[in-house]
This record gives C-alpha cells, sequence and structure tokens, in this order.
C-alpha cells in the first residue's frame, strides 16, 4: 500500500525545504520525496493521501548517548527487599566516602549504582521502557544505547525503534580485562546472529577511569578487525581529569566502592587528550561522549585523531556547569557530532529536541542543528543508508510537527514534541501519544 503523505513543509536533508510537497511512502520504504511541481504530475494512481495541512515533516530524530535503564533512578521507591539493601549499601558507601562534603561526580554515580544494584530484574526492565517510551513520545527514531546487561537487547531488538546497543564492560587489571573480553565477545558474538534489521551492536570500555589499558586495546583490535564502533565516556568531570593527571582523586573512592583494586592510569602527568594518543585504537571507530573538560587546545588536538562526539549539553550543564563551545566543535568535527541526552539520571529529561534547542539558542544555525539531530548521527553510526534522511529507498522514519497559523518550517525547533511519529513506515506517535506498543 502506498501513502503520500502531505505537510506544507518538507525538510528531507541538509537546507533543502519543500512548500507544498509530499513524501511517498510504501510499505516502510520512502519511494520518493516530491515538490509541488512533482505532485502535479504524479502519475501513480493506488495511493492514499494523508494531508497534515499546516504542518513540517522532518526526518526522525537520533539520539546518540543515552542509558534508558536509568530512567526511574531516584523516581520510584525500591520494594522492600531492595530497601533493606540499600541501607546496608548506604552504611558502606558512609565507610569509604565523602564525609561532609559537597556531592562530588563520584559521590553521584556511587548513589547511581546503589539504586541500580537494589532494583530487581523486573524493576530494572520497567525503568528501561519508561525511557524507551519518553524517547518515542520526542521524536527519537533511532538511539544509542549503553549498558553492561543483556537483558535489554530483547526489547529493543523486537522493537520497531532503531538502536544501536553498546555494551558496556570494565575491568582493573590485566587479568580482568582478559576475563571480561571474552565475556564480552561472547554476548556480542552470540546477540549480533539476533539482530534483526533495525538492530546493531557496539562496544563501550565505560571510560578510561575504568577500563584497563589492555581492555581499551583488546576491544579496539577486535573491533578494528571486525569494524565495530566503539563508545565511551570521555573528559566528562574534574576529577576524571586529575585521576589521569596524578593517578589521585576521588575517583580512588569510586574504584574502592566498586571494589577495583588495581586500576592506574598507564602514564601519568598528562592532559586527557595525550592520555588518549598513548592507547593504540583505531580512533574513527570511536565515539566520545560528553568532553566538557577539554580545553581549546585539547579539542584541537583530539580533531587531528578524527573520533566522533556525543555532545550532550545540558547534562554536562546540570552535573558540571560546564559544555564544550559547540560552534567550536561544529568548526573541528563538521559532520561527525550528534547529540545525546545521556540519562534521565542526569538530565531534566530525555527529550532531545531540548537537547537541539540548546545548541539553536548557542547561535547555530536550524539546518546544521536538524543535521546533528538527523544524518551527522546517522553517518556517525554507519547507518546512513537506512535513516537520517528523507531520500527514496530510505526507511521512512518521520516526524510531523503542526504549526501555528503565523509559524514556519523554522518553527519545529520550538516544539516541545512531533505531533506524530513514523518508524520505517509504521505510527509509533499520533497526536503525541503512543499508538503501538514498542517496549
Ligand atoms: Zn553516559
Amino acid at each position: 500500500m502506498k501513502t503520500l503523505f502531505k505537510a506544507k513543509w518538507i525538510l528531507p536533508k541538509g537546507n533543502v525545504v519543500i512548500e507544498n510537497g509530499g513524501l511517498l511512502v510504501e510499505n516502510n520504504l520512502i519511494l520518493d520525496v516530491l515538490t509541488s511541481k512533482g505532485l502535479e504530475t504524479l502519475e501513480l494512481k493506488d495511493f492514499q493521501i494523508k494531508d497534515y495541512g499546516n504542518s513540517i515533516i522532518t526526518p526522525g530524530f537520533i539520539n546518540l548517548h543515552t542509558h534508558l535503564q536509568y530512567t526511574e533512578i531516584g523516581k520510584k521507591k525500591s520494594k522492600k527487599l531492595g530497601n533493606r539493601l540499600k541501607r546496608l549499601i548506604l552504611k558502606f558507601k558512609k565507610l569509604i566516602i565523602f564525609k561532609g562534603k559537597q556531592k562530588s561526580f563520584t559521590s553521584w554515580i556511587v548513589d547511581l549504582i546503589i539504586e541500580y544494584l537494589c532494583w530487581s530484574a523486573e524493576e530494572r526492565i520497567e525503568s528501561f521502557k519508561s525511557g524507551l517510551n519518553k524517547i518515542l513520545l520526542s521524536g527519537t527514531t533511532c538511539v544509542a544505547q549503553l549498558s553492561a546487561e543483556e537483558m535489554y537487547f530483547e526489547i529493543l531488538n523486537s522493537s520497531p525503534i532503531k538502536s544501536y546497543i553498546f555494551f558496556e564492560t570494565y575491568a582493573d587489571s590485566e587479568k580482568s580485562a582478559e576475563e571480561n573480553f571474552i565475556k564480552l565477545k561472547e554476548k556480542y558474538e552470540k546477540l549480533n546472529k539476533k539482530c534483526l534489521k533495525s538492530t546493531y551492536l557496539g562496544i563501550s570500555p565505560h571510560s578510561f577511569y575504568n577500563a584497563h589499558k589492555k581492555l581499551w586495546e583488546k576491544i579496539s583490535q577486535y573491533a578494528s578487525q571486525n569494524n565495530i564502533l566503539i563508545h565511551a565516556h570521555f573528559a566528562e568531570s574534574q576529577e576524571e581529569l586529575d585521576w589521569i593527571k596524578t593517578g589521585v582523586s576521588e575517583i580512588n573512592k569510586l574504584h574502592k566502592f566498586v571494589g577495583f583494586n588495581h586500576l592506574i592510569p598507564s602514564e601519568t602527568g598528562l592532559d586527557p587528550v595525550s592520555y588518549l594518543k598513548t592507547f593504540d585504537l583505531a580512533y574513527k571507530n570511536v565515539i566520545l561522549a560528553h568532553i566538557n573538560q577539554l580545553k581549546d587546545e585539547e579539542i584541537n588536538e583530539l580533531a587531528t585523531l578524527q573520533t566522533s562526539i556525543a555532545h550532550c549539553p545540558r547534562s554536562n550543564l546540570l552535573l558540571h556547569k560546564k559544555t564544550v563551545d559547540i560552534n567550536k566543535l561544529i568548526k573541528l568535527f563538521p559532520s561527525s557530532v550528534g547529540l545525546g541526552t545521556d540519562s534521565l539520571y542526569s538530565n531534566y529529561d530525555l527529550n532531545i529536541i531540548n537537547e537541539a534547542r540548546n545548541v539553536f539558542n548557542s547561535g547555530v544555525d536550524l539546518f546544521t542543528v536538524l543535521d546533528m539531530l538527523t544524518i551527522n548521527s546517522a553517518k556517525i553510526l554507519g547507518i546512513e543508508d537506512f535513516t537520517g534522511s528523507l531520500e527514496k529507498e530510505k526507511d521512512a522514519d518521520f516526524l510531523i510537527f503542526k504549526l501555528e497559523e503565523n509559524e514556519d518550517f523554522n518553527d519545529f525547533i520550538k516544539k516541545e514534541f512531533p505531533d506524530h511519529v513514523f518508524i520505517t513506515g509504521l505510527q509509533v506517535v499520533k497526536d503525541k501519544k503512543l499508538v503501538l506498543d514498542c517496549s
């Protein structure tokens, strides 16, 4: 069945604006993107028309960095057993960390770990699904999700949303690096065979302070041989920078808390980018999230490595009161910066449009913002042949925003939510409500 979606405005890709055109969709694919002239000469007969009138159609948005499993952290009460366990762990935390201190990044991570540890598998899944529903409502049609756990794979693999699942891994010694790499490789190979068309797998050594150099290098070698993407947190907190420079910071307390006994920087005295360069990595396959603590000259240096960047401005500002100058970032990484919300534990919401508005309000032009939300992230994830723009033969992943009378295509950035969301031709959100169970 063919359907022609008509709207006053279509923003298919780049800075192209189509007025009074149409998007012709057959089942899951885009058959054509038509201008008003194209519509006049359209010879097809057997199609239905859905006319959205004074609206904009954009490609679906990509959230390049999140952890949906943490959506309900701090928002719901744990069950009885969880509460008892929590009290015990909190006592343990008090022994190690943060007496009378202002809440640090390390303390923030530890609280996250405690709460998550005390949840049952059902509670974790509930939290994950709540996050999944929230991102769909905000027009996310593809998500880069980071988690160590396997149990979220099936949910995403059977959902219409496109997902790039990065399996997180950690290690504090050469020995645990060897062991955890074997486990990770087994998990990757087992699940990679089960991936349906819209699911992709990558690997996430959590960060330099939580993954031993040996683990990083084993992953990088394996990833290069098998063309796998790597996604990690980098230069997010001052404590991380201090740890890299001297080997001593609050991060040591985090390590003590999680039972890491051996992890020290492989070299000291270095800034984060110089430290990163001592690792033998295929940098082009690496996505780095945050980088909000880097100085200008360090960002210049990082650009020479050709990594990609998941920019999470609102999370950075909330947790660290500091984010990267987006205009500088765009200049240095012209098509390899995408936007992420990070988890709801470090953000106000999981709405990628709010992230985009933050960038727009920093003076970035509308079409560059749209590229960051769509095609840039698709290219970073290597899935630009399927999604990221409205073009013939790509998947029909698109959003429809209704406009007020005095508004035009420039105004989608002001909207809180799209009115309708379609993923591979399936309508998942109608009038701002989920109409398809995607979880
Ligand atoms: Zn993260």
